[in-house]
């Protein structure tokens, strides 16, 4: 009951590359840098499971940005020509490379980095991949040009390496769509076909992590314009409810989300934020305990799985690792207080 997660990332370490920033420069090269960020992945899962957090990740050790990272190694993208464009509707700019060209997937992008984190923790893993929509929304297309036809191109790719992964003995398969709330009209028109694409056939757990971003700047100030109320999601959660993904994430630390859009999400596990990310403030074991429960009252016990609102990668690290056993803390103050460990073992002894 009430499984620990996180939304995926985890800031890198000093020695691997630069600190507190969304596209960092690596500071080693070739095998030097493998090594090193197969390091830092083995430092995160021990912090993870140090501060007792259950479905642990990698930390996106092995990638330099969370859409980038998965690119790398498709044909087809061409990172030689980079266009600075605006991405979330504008929300901000990026440097991103081109589609030139019919994409393919050549080879196994992500499938030695989780061969390598799973042979390294007993723990329930969990793999981020971006997903169709938030990839085609981070790139400059030359090539397609038609958004929707490029998402369905990807969700293809996307899922002939979620069937690697789950071969390799991922137990949770997590598709990023940060895109989603920028554009609810495209997201009921072909975001959530595209998701479903992407995860077709599998029989390990599927996860949409959609947000408001990370605690940066240009994020900070779009959250100002959007009122009292962030209601992005009322539009698309009901058709996402329908779908075959199994869990979805909300923030519900320090963020203007109405929790009754929560119950738009019947039948759906539910990775409901508890830990903030938009700021250094670590949360008390009690607040987090107390997102818990008024998440609560819209989500059954059994589907809660705490959570971080977003991905940890721009903070400082001991920032993160403070936030990391806050989350856990809160977990169990939660568990403790519900009472439900000690009812189920009264109902394994009383008599039938
Ligand atoms: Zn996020």
């Amino acid at each position: 009951m009430l499984e620990t997660t996180i939304a995926g990332s985890l800031p890198k370490p000093f020695w691997l590359a630069e600190t507190e920033k969304l596209w960092p420069e690596w500071r080693f090269q070739g095998e030097a840098l493998e090594e090193a960020k197969r390091d830092a992945a083995l430092v995160w899962l021990k912090e993870q499971e140090s501060a007792g957090i259950d479905i642990v990740t990698d930390g996106e050790q092995f990638r330099q940005h969370f859409v980038h990272g998965f690119l790398e190694h498709i044909d087809g993208i061409d990172f030689a020509h980079k266009r600075r464009i605006g991405i979330r509707d504008n929300r901000y700019e990026a440097n991103c490379p081109t589609v030139a060209g019919p994409i393919r997937r050549r080879r196994s992008v992500h499938g030695e980095e989780a061969r390598f984190t799973r042979a390294h923790t007993r723990r329930k893993l969990k793999f981020t991949i971006p997903g169709p929509m938030t990839i085609v929304d981070t790139l400059a297309d030359a090539y397609y040009n038609d958004r929707p036809r490029l998402a369905h191109a990807f969700a293809r790719l996307i899922n002939e390496e979620a069937k690697e992964l789950e071969a390799i003995g991922v137990d949770v398969l997590q598709l990023d769509e940060p895109a989603f709330n920028a554009y609810p009209e495209e997201t009921l028109e072909w975001g959530i076909a595209a998701l479903e694409r992407a995860t077709d056939g599998l029989k390990i757990k599927t996860a949409v992590h959609i947000c408001y971003g990370y605690g940066i700047k240009e994020n900070i100030e779009w959250k100002r314009t959007l009122g009292r109320e962030w209601r992005q999601y009322e539009r698309f959660f009901p058709a996402l409810a329908k779908s075959r993904i199994d869990q979805v994430s909300l923030e519900c630390a320090g963020s203007r989300v109405p929790l009754p859009l929560l119950a738009l999400l019947a039948g759906k596990d539910v990775m409901v934020g508890v830990i903030d990310v938009a700021t250094d403030k670590i949360e008390r074991p009690e607040e987090v305990c107390q997102t818990i429960k008024r998440a609560l009252e819209f989500v059954p016990l059994a589907r809660i799985l705490p959570c971080t609102n977003c991905g940890m990668a721009p903070l400082a690290r001991s920032t993160a690792r403070a936030k990391l056993k806050a989350l856990a803390a809160g977990a169990a103050l939660a568990r403790a207080e519900l009472g439900g460990g000690v009812r189920r073992r009264r109902s394994e002894t009383d008599p039938k």
